[in-house]
């Protein structure tokens, strides 16, 4: 068996690029993974448009290609958050979906899920039938007796929050994310990779798009917030609880030394562990930061990480001009309030930023921080113990 990895592009918002799998497939293809949604900057791959393709070439070439949706995450967040949205037994290719209970199942590693759409998807020679205890036992598993007890528990997560209860959890889960996205995007310093909080159909950082982003916010906050409504999601782009994202052009032009894998390590001085790695291979050269909302996120969480976000990001810069030391042991600042910045920042911030105006953002927003120091190191010694008390906040 010979796997055949499909390259991303730019214009395929760096997931599967419809085209190039198409170009790939032969007559002995015998099945096509589609990602929702992607481990790197969580957008969800197009299922339904793959099916429409696999459909011509059906019609061209007879061949007939099934699709296994690989469904770690976002088979457990469309679901609730996007009804509308078909990617599963819906299209017409989708012979097999996978997800995770681990990841928004909301029970512990160790179990995952499969299913076919029919059992002639499953080939007969793949399941073993045994005769066990008085009666016919099936059953495709790699391991024989495994035990129950994350299926119990996975079970009870089902039955105590119900389809309701997931659909607040997730409706949270992308509040706090796209909180968190507009946010960051506020600052200046940085821009999103992943699309989640931008209009519908609006993709990738310019100017317009992140003010775009942040007006929305600003208007559908209140709504989104008090979620059992999935409706309110209607106006964002598809994708799960996912936040990627680099310094901004204007960052690294203004700081050229500036080092994204210095800011994660500093992070994990504060209990964060965010990784900075490359997208896939072809835009390899491109790194980015990332952070997966859980449903045990709050509003007091994102404050929290944008302040030491911002906190990690001065003291890197310091430290490319002083010795390490003297930049670490500069006190904390106090928290940030993200919906008040996402509020300013679409309130003042009307027409795009040109760079000096741009500057002064970023660093009156270091400064109003700076300001509050010192108030803060009776409130920064506060913070460190609930830190220090708090467990590690981490991406699964
Ligand atoms: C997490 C993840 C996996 C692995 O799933 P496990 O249940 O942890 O084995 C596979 N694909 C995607 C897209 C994922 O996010």
């Amino acid at each position: 068996m010979e796997a055949r990895l499909v390259p991303v592009s730019d214009k395929s918002r760096y997931v599967l690029d419809i085209e190039k799998a198409v170009e790939m497939i032969d007559e002995n293809t015998v099945g096509l993974f589609v990602i929702l949604g992607s481990t790197y900057t969580g957008h969800f791959e197009d299922v339904a448009g793959m099916s429409k393709a696999l459909d011509r070439l059906h019609k061209e070439r007879g061949w007939e290609i099934p699709i296994h949706v690989d469904g770690a995450c976002g088979a457990m967040i469309a679901p609730f958050v996007f009804p509308d949205l078909a990617w599963d037994f819906r299209v017409p290719h989708v012979a097999s979906i996978s997800t995770s209970g681990h990841k928004f199942g909301l029970t512990y590693p160790g179990i995952g899920w499969v299913v076919w759409r029919s059992p002639e998807c499953l080939p007969s020679e793949l399941t073993f039938e045994l005769s066990y205890l008085g009666g016919v036992e099936k059953t495709f598993t790699l391991n024989f007796s495994h035990p129950a007890c994350f299926l119990i528990a996975q079970y009870y997560q089902f039955i105590r929050f119900g389809r309701s209860g997931f659909t607040r959890m997730v409706n949270a889960c992308m509040y706090h994310a796209r909180l968190l996205s507009v946010a960051l995007e506020a600052t200046g310093a940085f821009e999103c990779m992943s699309d989640m909080h931008r209009p519908r159909g609006q993709f990738g950082f310019s100017e317009a798009t992140r003010l775009a982003a942040s007006n929305l916010f600003a208007e559908s906050a209140m709504c989104q917030k008090s979620g059992a409504d999935p409706s309110v999601n209607d106006v964002y782009n598809y994708g799960q609880p996912e936040v990627a994202f680099r310094f901004s052009d204007w960052f690294i032009q203004k700081n050229p030394n500036a080092n994204q894998d210095v800011v994660s390590t500093l992070l994990r001085v504060r209990g964060w562990i965010i990784p900075n790695y490359p997208l896939p291979p072809n835009r390899g050269s491109i790194r980015i930061l990332r952070v997966v909302i859980r449903e045990t996120s709050s509003e007091d969480t994102v404050n929290r990480l944008v302040r030491d976000i911002m906190w990690a990001t001065q003291t890197m810069l310091e430290s490319l001009t002083k010795p390490l030391g003297e930049a670490l042991l500069r006190p904390l600042p106090p928290t940030v309030s993200t919906s008040d910045l996402a509020r300013d920042v679409a309130a003042t911030h009307k027409e795009t930023l040109n760079d000096s105006r741009r500057s002064s953002h970023w660093e009156g927003l270091l400064g109003k921080i700076g300001e509050l120091k010192a108030a803060a190191s009776s409130a920064a010694a506060v913070i460190d113990k609930e830190a220090k008390k708090a467990v590690y906040q981490h991406s699964c």
